[in-house]
């Protein structure tokens, strides 16, 4: 664990204080919004760079209201990018590790000082609850601090075996031009994650962030100009993932990519950044972290109380659109009945609202296209699957999806396999713990998994026999923390050290070993 570390604090909004201060930052943003002050374009070589491709940035909660005006890089862009970064961001892979180190606590400064400013942002751009966003932030700040305690350790040049007349010296350098691209459903704490991580080890880096939330990410990279990270070394890209994110991927001056995103994306990426072109020095390295299709058991002897609320926020915390998200339980024996209906009576107290209203649990889905994907993925289930719940009244004017409970669900049918993104949870009944270890484990996933159970045996069983990256027993299966819970999964949920964990800088650095004779043969007094 590294010393210097602690996570920063969540804003307690059981506090009136607290509140009110949120609520004065949302205001603030709606002024901003009102007078058009809202907008985000590609920076190359620390300039904004004003393009003739103008998106609108939409709040998912009222869809008619426009946060600004985003444009996008065009693939010309992307090559004067990648010219700049591959000649000139040399300059960061020499400066030394004290001083991005420096800088990269700065950006964690600047965040912490920005704080209710950029999660109230979050709650309009991509639809997060207060407590949500506010952790998407504190996610950011941890990040930086972690990583740059990180760096400290990973710079000492580390001796390896001495024997007399040999020097053998194990060290890193910077792996080369790096380009993250990041998804919307944690705007600013994976953006910031990965690039903050590649920066750190020196890397020139480019930041591609999601198409939905170019809006958080632009204030992201201006924190990190301010902080002082040279415009050499860093670029933003905002812009249509198929195409200037392929052509990232694509590009053989990039030697890393780092990608957070879909299966289906992160896959294409794998097989693109693995074919070399004839003009490549290069062998690139591709970070992919995938989705999950998690799930808890719920254990026959397993306290209801905690299940119940761990599984209704697991599933339905930031409308079930998190890769940890709970997509399917099991429950063991007599209580699959209990748990159903007590899950029943707690969804039906959920309130479904917008995101920028306090009381809000459930927010909008991130855009209308999701809002329909996942409406059809419930109307084919309604057919196929037994509904166990579903709210009759929603909102209007923004995104909004029903959070939708089915049971008694056949392990052949989609939604017990494919990954939803969505307010959507299928239940099914196991006889056994061994029935339900073995059902949770059939997936092509291993994100994350949980266990609610006061069974020592079976806990320890957990432990090694769930398939997932992240196990969370007797509690909710989201939300980790920097440090506390790294995070990343296995099989198709992505390859890669965990984000927050030890081994996560070492992705972005090449291993070297020196080895010097120093039996000098002659004397030449005269060189240095
Ligand atoms: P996505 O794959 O659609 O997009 C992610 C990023 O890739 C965006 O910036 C997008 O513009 C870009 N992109 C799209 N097509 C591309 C292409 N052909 N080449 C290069 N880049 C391309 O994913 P999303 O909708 O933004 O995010 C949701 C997904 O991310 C879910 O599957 C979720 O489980 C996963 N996710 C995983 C983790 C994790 O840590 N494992 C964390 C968050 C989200």
């Amino acid at each position: 664990m590294s010393p210097q570390f602690k996570n920063e604090p969540a804003l307690d909004f059981s506090v009136e204080a607290n509140r009110r201060k949120f609520a004065l930052a949302l205001e603030s943003v709606q002024k901003h919004l009102e007078g058009g002050r809202y907008c985000a374009m590609p920076i190359i070589s620390g300039a904004e760079i004003a393009t003739t491709r103008s998106v609108k940035s939409i709040d998912p909660s009222e869809v008619d209201c426009i946060l600004g005006q985003v444009q996008f890089a065009s693939p010309d862009h992307v090559d004067q990018t990648l010219h700049v970064l591959s000649t000139e961001g040399r300059r960061w892979q020499l400066t030394p590790w004290q001083d991005r180190i420096a800088i990269i606590r700065k950006a964690a400064s600047l965040i912490s000082q920005r704080r209710l400013e950029l999660a109230a942002l979050i709650v309009r751009e991509v639809g997060k609850p207060w407590r949500e966003a506010d952790a998407d932030v504190t996610e950011a700040i941890d990040f930086c601090n972690y990583y740059s305690a990180e760096a400290e350790l990973a710079a000492h040049p580390r001796e390896l075996m001495q024997i007399p007349g040999e020097n053998n010296i194990y060290f890193y350098k910077p792996r080369g031009l790096a380009a993250v691209i990041a998804p919307w459903n944690f705007p600013l704490a994976i953006a910031c994650g990965m690039t903050v991580a590649s920066l750190i080890c020196g890397n020139p880096t480019i930041l591609k962030p999601a198409e939905q939330s170019s809006l958080v990410a632009f204030k992201f990279a201006h924190i990190l100009l301010e902080s002082g990270v040279p415009p050499y070394a860093f670029a933003f890209l905002p812009g249509y993932g198929e195409e200037i994110g392929a052509q990232l991927v694509s590009d053989p001056r990039v030697s890393l990519i780092c990608f957070t995103g879909s299966k289906a994306v992160g896959l294409e990426i794998l097989k693109t950044s693995s074919q070399v072109l004839p003009n490549q020095s290069l062998i690139k390295r591709a970070i992919v972290e995938l989705g999950g299709k998690n799930c808890i058991i719920v254990d026959e002897d397993a306290d209801l109380d905690e299940a119940i609320k761990g599984v209704l926020y697991s599933a339905f915390g930031y409308s079930g659109q998190k890769c940890s998200a709970c997509s399917r339980v099991v429950a063991v024996g007599a209580i699959y009945k209990p748990f159903l209906e007590r899950l029943r009576e707690a969804a039906s107290d959920i309130i479904i609202g917008k995101a920028k209203d306090p009381a809000t649990f459930v927010g909008p889905v991130i855009d209308s296209e999701a809002q329909q994907r996942i409406n059809a993925v419930i109307e084919r289930a309604d057919h196929e699957c037994v509904l166990h719940y579903k709210t009759d009244s929603l909102p209007t004017g923004g995104c909004f999806v029903a959070p939708t409970i089915y049971r008694d669900v056949s392990l052949s049918s989609s939604i017990w396999k494919e990954e939803i993104f969505g307010p959507v949870l299928a239940c099914r009944h196991a006889a056994s713990f061994d029935e339900a270890l073995s059902v949770a484990n059939d997936s092509q996933y291993a994100l994350t998994g949980g266990l609610y159970s006061r069974s020592p045996g079976n806990i320890r069983r957990a432990y090694s026999e769930l398939e997932a990256g992240n196990i969370y027993i007797n509690r909710g299966c989201t939300g980790a923390l920097v440090c506390r819970q790294p995070f990343g999964g296995y099989k198709l949920s992505g390859v890669g050290s965990k984000a927050g964990g030890p081994d996560y800088l070492l992705q972005f650095m090449e291993p070297v070993v020196v080895t010097e004779n120093t039996m000098r043969r002659g004397f030449a007094p005269d060189q240095v």
